[in-house]
């Protein structure tokens, strides 16, 4: 963001594309006006209305998959099969809620003495969403799909590197009904003085710690409820009894898919020294064969986001190193333009190196050793962080009892995590609070109300 002006530029090649003028007092106002007249219409039509609302939102999503995903690559730099990729999963998302939002947010009955008690889940209102560039449709079409379907109307602050993602899903969605969702350009610095306005009743922030603290100390100032999706260090164990194969490949695509800047990508990868050495070889061959380059080429992945945020990729890779860690893949800062880092594995990192105790947001991955399981898990919960895990064995009976152990907001068996519109996703820890998806998500911006009639 520059001087009133949110600007997007190409990460692969370091072109300015668009600058956006921020919205001032007045269109901020205007924004938030509609998206409070609209949701107690859009309330009132029910859910089959806003179910039928929803399903049109997927088949725009669809019908504009192609040009939503150039977007996303041009100002982001993921490569364009995952952009698609990015697209179809929220037109889904939308679906799912549309099936199933109804049957989630159904009245309970409750046994009283009384002729009749239950519980109702009416919209609390307006929705801030404050989000993130790394996913720039799907996790605005995450927090938006069952906010709306419950009843509440959005106001999107976008993340200001990806603008025209923004404007452009605003506009996809204005086409199928006016003001569900209302996109506010303005900067971060803004944004509290957004929470404090009386039409905003909640607020929902995927974004990093810093920006966590931020929005939380805003709502705490306006008593205002939260959804906070913040960052992780997500452990990756592997146990002398694991797939070590499997685990490699699968610990490639965990650490690396969109260039390594996703929240639940697999960021400290602990092992069990009787297999370190093996896991060690064949993670660090596979990482070293991905295809980096042009995001719109056939790559496995492309440019990191931003500069600064590669420059930071790289300095916590340096400091790594210098901690005693060991570059077994990557490395490097390639020549020429554009936003690049070489897909990076480090072994022999400490518990209190920087790689293991910091995120890190991009394609590097830390390889720690641990003696034995019990090791294992608790290197596991040294983090501040509580996002998701991964553990491999080939025990799965044994992994489930250990799984209550993890601090995290969720456990792979066997597998990577992925968000799933039909699973609770959230953390715990500095990771944040809330869910999102599922049956929990959609009962995250309602108000729980119970009815007595004497
Ligand atoms: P970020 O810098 O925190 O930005 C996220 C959003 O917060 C942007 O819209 C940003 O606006 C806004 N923001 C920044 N500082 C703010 C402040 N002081 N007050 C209010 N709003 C503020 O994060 P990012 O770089 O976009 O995304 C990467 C981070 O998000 C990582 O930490 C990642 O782990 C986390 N993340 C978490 C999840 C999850 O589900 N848990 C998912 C994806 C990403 P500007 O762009 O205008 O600064």
């Amino acid at each position: 963001m520059t001087d009133r002006h949110a600007t997007s530029v190409d990460p692969a090649t370091g072109a300015l594309l668009e600058r956006y003028p921020l919205h001032d007092d007045a269109a901020v106002d205007a924004a938030l006006g509609r998206a409070r007249a609209a949701q107690l219409r859009w309330w009132d039509a029910g859910f089959e209305h806003r179910a039928e609302v929803l399903r049109a939102i997927a088949r725009e999503l669809r019908a504009e998959q192609e040009p939503l995903a150039q977007l996303i690559c041009a100002e982001m730099g993921k490569t364009l099969r995952e952009a698609r990729a990015e697209v179809e999963k929220s037109a889904w998302v939308c679906e799912y809620y549309a099936d199933n939002g109804a049957d989630q947010l159904a009245r309970e009955p409750i046994a009283t003495e009384w002729s009749e008690t239950y519980v109702q889940f009416p919209p609390l209102g307006v929705v801030l969403a404050v989000m993130p560039w790394n996913y720039p449709v799907w996790q605005v079409m995450r927090a938006a799909a069952p906010a709306l379907m419950a009843g509440n109307t959005f106001v999107l602050k976008h993340a200001s590197n990806v603008t025209g993602c923004a404007l452009a899903l605003g506009e996809l969605i204005a086409r199928v009904e006016a003001s569900l969702m209302e996109v506010v350009v303005i900067g971060g610095r803004d944004v509290a003085r957004v929470i404090a306005d009386d039409r905003i009743a909640a607020v929902t922030l995927t974004g990093s710690e810093g920006a966590g603290v931020a929005v939380a100390t805003a709502c705490a100032q306006a008593l205002k409820p939260s959804v906070l999706e913040l960052g992780g260090s997500d452990p990756f164990v592997v146990l002398h009894d694991a797939d070590i194969d499997a685990a490699a490949d699968m610990g490639v695509r965990a650490r690396f898919s969109n260039t390594g800047q996703s929240c639940v990508a697999a960021k400290r990868f602990i092992v069990v020294e009787q297999v370190a050495d093996a896991f060690e070889e064949a993670f660090a061959a596979r990482a070293a064969a991905l295809v980096m380059g042009d995001p719109r080429e056939e790559v496995d992945l492309g440019p990191m986001a931003r500069v600064d945020l590669r420059d930071e990729l790289a300095d916590q890779v340096a400091r790594g190193v210098a901690a005693g860690g060991r570059v077994l893949a990557g490395g490097e800062v390639p020549d020429g333009p554009g936003a690049y880092y070489a897909p990076t594995v480090v072994g022999g990192v400490a518990p209190d190196s920087p790689l293991a105790r910091e995120e890190t947001f991009g394609p590097a991955a830390a390889v720690l050793r641990v003696p034995d399981e019990e090791a294992a898990i608790a290197l596991a919960n040294a983090s501040p962080y509580g996002l998701s895990s991964s553990v491999w064995s080939r025990d799965v009976e044994r992994v489930k009892t250990l799984a209550r152990r993890v601090e995290a907001g969720a456990v792979f068996v066997n597998t990577m995590t992925a968000s799933d519109p039909r699973v609770p996703f959230g953390g715990v820890k500095r990771s944040g609070w809330g869910r999102e998806l599922g049956a929990f998500g959609i009962r995250e911006f309602v108000n729980v109300q119970a009815i007595t009639v004497a």
